[in-house]
């Protein structure tokens, strides 16, 4: 793999901005990101990237989304690096907060039982709230309701290559929901009863799951046979939510809506810390066709401390490779390549 030059995304129909911009139809998405006030150094450092490598050709508005109110001190820094529209909004508190429902011992006996298992963020309550957020808001927050498509970016992230073709009408054209650029396992014991609780639901509506869905991507660890990492017959692969590209009627639509409610009611999300890129991930996995979570190669990123770094001249700063060098046994997405894509789609890679 690491001979062969990634320079595109492989599909046919690769749609690309027009010469003139003021001309350009652009689809109807958003680059969005959930941040706070103090984040605005490390979010310009990013921004920077996406506007020199994309955005400056395409010029997608923004949405930025805060459970506070963001200060006027960050809008005006943001605005500076910027070359389109941005939208700076506060969440709903009855959206951002945790439920009434959860109950407070089993709350604070399972995040201290995460903490003594050195589970990273296990009792940091407003991660959780992000966490929950990002899995179960952000698509109905009333600003986002107007867009189709998000990009979703975070603080400090790099991106290392030019894009210079349009994403969203990439996704669009060829009929993907989903796109992602790194595969990880999880740490079981934030997502101990996940599968367990989704297979409840399941079971309760069969009728939600895809045909064609990446089933045994979820179930299956080619690199873990004795099955060390696996969470209740979870592989604990994922895709790495910090970035993701997605049609946001996924989520919305009906199946992924009543699991997420039923996930939620379940009190995972503050009992356990179940993150919003495994949730993500099943959810895709189940209910959508596998065919349309697409693996963006030639997006070079970094979130700390893993690179997708494509070997290719539209590239510069980033070690080609990696991810898959140093940190071989945190990664997943061989086990997507092997179980989840079809033969011919395997041999373009
Ligand atoms: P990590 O990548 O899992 O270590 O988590 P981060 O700290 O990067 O948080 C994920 C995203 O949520 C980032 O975009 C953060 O800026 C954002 N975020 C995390 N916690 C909060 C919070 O309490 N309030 C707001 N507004 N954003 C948050
Ligand atoms: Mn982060």
């Amino acid at each position: 793999i690491m001979n062969i030059k990634i320079d595109e995304p492989k599909v046919d129909n690769l749609r690309r901005g027009a010469e003139n911009p003021d001309e350009y139809q652009r689809a109807n998405a958003t680059l969005m990101i959930l941040s706070r006030n103090q984040d605005a150094s490390s979010i310009i450092l990013t921004i920077k990237q996406i506007e020199k490598h994309f955005n400056s050709k395409f010029h997608y508005p923004y949405v930025f989304l805060n459970d506070k109110e963001f200060s006027q001190r960050f809008i005006d820094r943001i605005k500076k690096h910027i070359s389109s529209e941005a939208f700076f909004e506060t969440i709903d508190p009855a959206d951002w907060n945790q439920p009434d429902f959860i109950d407070k011992e089993k709350q604070i006996a399972g995040m201290q039982k995460m903490a003594d298992e050195n589970v990273a963020y296990a009792k940091k309550m407003s991660y959780h709230n992000m966490c929950r957020y990002y899995s179960k808001g952000f698509y109905n927050h009333p600003r986002m309701r107007q867009f189709k498509w998000y990009w979703r970016f975070e603080p400090g992230t790099q991106y290392y290559c030019d894009i210079d073709y349009d994403v969203f009408k990439f996704m669009e054209e060829n009929n993907k929901t989903y796109g992602f650029t790194i595969g990880l396992y999880d740490i079981h014991q934030s997502v101990e009863t996940l599968w367990p609780k989704t297979l409840e639901f399941v079971e309760m509506h069969p009728e939600f799951v895809n045909p064609n869905g990446a089933f045994s991507w979820l179930v299956n660890d080619l690199q873990n046979p004795g099955k060390a990492k696996y969470a209740h017959g979870y592989s604990t692969c994922h895709f790495w939510s910090n970035f993701e590209i997605g049609n946001m009627d996924f989520f919305r639509g009906e199946a992924y809506s009543q699991w997420i409610q039923f996930l939620d009611k379940t009190g995972g999300f503050y009992y356990e810390r179940w993150g919003d890129a495994p949730v993500h991930s099943i959810g895709l996995s189940l209910f959508e066709n596998r065919d349309k979570i697409h693996w963006f190669r030639d997006i070079g990123y970094t979130h700390s401390p893993y690179t997708n770094c494509p070997n290719s001249d539209k590239c510069s700063g980033c070690e080609v490779g990696k991810l898959n060098d140093d940190l071989k046994s945190e990664n997943c997405l061989t086990n997507w390549w092997n179980l989840e894509m079809d033969q011919s789609a395997r041999d373009m890679y």
